[in-house]
């Protein structure tokens, strides 16, 4: 049987540095992948525009995964690949797995009242102090607030305050996730969810090939992703360390931090 290796993987802090957002200590690994025609699909709490800036400079046409398993995008025609989807939107296939962004603005404000923990979603920032709480220039930031599916929010407040919201996120029958730097309000999505879904129309799609899929994260919301991939790589965080609360089975962990671990993972795949 034919084997087809997927790389399923997150961006902030992981292939892209926390800080500066380049993935230069991930060149060669890139290469690589690119040489051994491996798709590289992109799985990010990133908005759909977002990540359409890092599939331009990567050079990648592969279907894509936006705001923590909120929506898949497959590109129309993409290698003929057939199947079901929500809508066609801007030449993509769509399929909606997230909540409606209006529904999610709504509970937040609840959130807010029942709580009286002092909570603000991403929308109630201006672009200018984005840019200060990301270090995203101006442009990526104002496409980090055309959210769709998910609500990334800032709790300002103690570990009591952040017990209280997520309690109160929950008894609405909504979910959370951490990235490095927001809270991001969701409904029933996740990367995992997402990642499954994927993994499925390529398997339906070539069922004479095995498909082995990897995955590389670095926080709490890429675990349902590593979960999901036959093989799971974490990277180390910002501070050196790696993410405590990510534990899957035959976990690996990359020796760096986001891109310089990334790099050293997807060589290692190949024995390089
Ligand atoms: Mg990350």
């Amino acid at each position: 049987m034919n084997e087809k290796i997927i790389v399923f993987t997150d961006l902030d802090g992981t292939l892209l540095d926390h800080s500066t957002y380049l993935y230069s200590d991930a060149e060669e690994a890139l290469r690589l992948l690119k040489e051994k025609q491996v798709p590289l699909i992109l799985c990010s709490s990133k908005t759909k525009d977002e990540i359409e800036v890092y599939r331009e400079k990567l050079s990648i046409n592969e279907p894509f995964i936006s705001e923590n398993g909120g929506a898949i995008f497959i590109p129309e025609q993409y290698k003929g690949l057939k199947c079901e989807f929500d809508k066609v939107y801007d030449d993509y296939l769509v399929i909606e797995i997230g909540s409606e962004y209006k529904t999610l603005v709504d509970a937040l404000k609840q959130i807010k009242r029942n709580t009286g923990v002092n909570i603000k979603g991403i929308g109630e920032y201006t672009v200018d102090e984005v840019v200060e709480l990301t270090g995203l220039n101006r442009e990526e930031a104002s496409l980090a607030q055309k959210r769709r599916y998910t609500l990334p929010f800032i709790i300002n407040g103690g570990d009591e305050d952040v017990k209280n919201i997520k309690n109160e996120i929950l008894s609405l029958s909504l979910n959370y996730t951490e990235g490095a730097r927001f809270v991001h309000l969701m409904g029933a999505n996740d990367k995992g969810k997402a990642v499954k879904i994927l993994v499925d129309i390529f398997k339906k799609n070539y069922p004479d090939t095995r498909i082995i899929t990897i995955g590389l994260g670095d926080s709490l919301n890429d675990l349902p992703m590593l979960e999901a991939v036959d093989k799971a790589f974490l990277v180390k965080k910002e501070s050196g360390k790696y993410e405590k609360r990510i534990k899957v089975e035959n976990l690996v962990y990359a020796d760096g931090t986001g891109p310089v671990g990334w790099n050293k993972a997807i060589l290692s795949l190949f024995n390089k």
